[in-house]
C-alpha cells in the first residue's frame, strides 16, 4: 500500500499539471468509486471550479478545489497520472477528472479498494487522523507514544495516532532505532522513543527523495518507478543479511502485517 512518502510523490508530480486547471467534466465507469456522492453531483458540484492546490494529509491525497475537496485514498493498487483519454491510459481507470486542454486526471485501481470522496470540508480527516510524522519532533512523538501498552509496531501502523506511517518505513524506522518491533509502547525509555522520531522522520524523507518504493503496484505520475526499495535496509529481506550487521533478517507477524526485523540489532 503506498505510504506517505509514494502518496508525497504523487502529489509533487501532479501539482505542476493540476494547479490552476479549470474541471469541465467526471467520468466513471465503476461508480461505487464515489464514495458518498453520484457522478452526476460530483461533476454539477466541481464543473468550472479551477484546481487551487493539491496536498497530501497522511495517506490521503487532497484537491482543493476553490474550498470544495477531491478526496482520494490510493489504498492497495491506485496510481493518479494525466491521461489525454478519459478512460485513461490503462484498462484499471475507473474514475477521471476531465480537465480544460483536454486533460484528465485519471485514477487507475485494479484491487477497486481506492475511494474518491468529495467533502466540503476536511474536518473529517483532521478528526480520524494523528498527526504529520515529518513535522513532529522527537519530543511531541515521544508524548504521542505516553500511556500504550501496545506493540511498537502497531501502534506505528494506527493512523489515529500517527498518520502516513505502513508497514515498509515501520519495519526501516524501529531497526534503524534498534527496538523490537514487539516491545509494548510503555516499556521504551524516553531516549529510545525520541530516537524513533528521529529515525521515523529520516526514513520518511529518505523515501521521498527516492521517490517512492515501487515494490508492487504503485507508480509516480510519469509512469516510472520510484527507487526507494533499493534502499530497504530490513524490510522484504527475508534471510538476507541486515545491512547494518550481517545477521540474517527474520520475518514475523505482529498484529497481523508481516514484520521484518534483524534479531541482532532489534533485541527483545
Ligand atoms: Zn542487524
Amino acid at each position: 500500500m503506498p505510504e506517505l512518502p509514494e502518496v508525497e510523490t504523487v502529489v509533487r508530480g501532479l501539482r505542476p499539471d493540476l494547479i490552476g486547471r479549470t474541471v469541465v467534466g467526471a467520468w466513471t465507469d465503476w461508480p461505487k468509486v464515489l464514495d458518498d456522492v453520484s457522478l452526476v453531483e460530483l461533476t454539477a458540484t466541481l464543473k468550472g471550479r479551477r484546481i487551487s492546490a493539491i496536498f497530501r494529509r497522511g495517506k490521503y491525497i487532497c484537491v482543493d478545489l476553490e474550498g470544495v475537496f477531491l478526496v482520494i485514498h490510493l489504498r492497495m493498487t491506485g496510481r493518479l497520472y494525466l491521461s489525454d483519454r478519459a478512460e485513461g491510459d490503462d484498462r484499471w481507470v475507473h474514475f477521471s477528472l476531465a480537465l480544460d486542454q483536454n486533460a484528465h486526471m485519471a485514477f487507475s485501481d485494479s484491487r477497486k479498494f481506492g475511494r474518491v470522496l468529495l467533502r466540503h470540508s476536511l474536518d473529517f480527516l483532521e478528526a480520524k487522523l494523528g498527526p504529520e510524522p515529518l513535522t513532529l519532533s522527537d519530543a511531541d512523538f515521544a508524548d504521542i507514544l505516553q500511556g500504550s501498552t501496545r506493540a511498537v509496531k502497531t501502534f506505528l501502523l494506527d493512523q489515529a495516532k500517527i498518520a502516513g506511517i505502513g508497514n515498509i518505513y515501520a519495519d526501516e524506522s524501529l531497526l534503524r532505532a534498534k527496538i523490537h518491533p514487539l516491545t509494548p509502547v510503555d516499556r521504551l525509555s524516553r531516549k529510545q522513543a525520541c530516537a524513533l522520531g528521529a529515525e521515523i522522520r529520516r526514513v520518511l524523507e529518505a523515501g521521498i527523495a527516492h521517490e517512492g518504493a515501487s515494490i508492487s503496484w504503485y507508480r509516480k505520475p510519469d509512469g516510472n518507478k520510484g527507487e526507494s526499495q533499493q534502499h530497504f535496509m530490513v524490510y522484504g529481506r527475508t534471510n538476507l543479511p541486515c545491512k547494518v550487521c550481517g545477521t540474517a533478517v527474520q520475518r514475523t507477524v505482529v498484529g497481523q502485517r508481516g514484520t521484518h526485523f534483524c534479531p541482532n540489532c532489534q533485541r527483545r
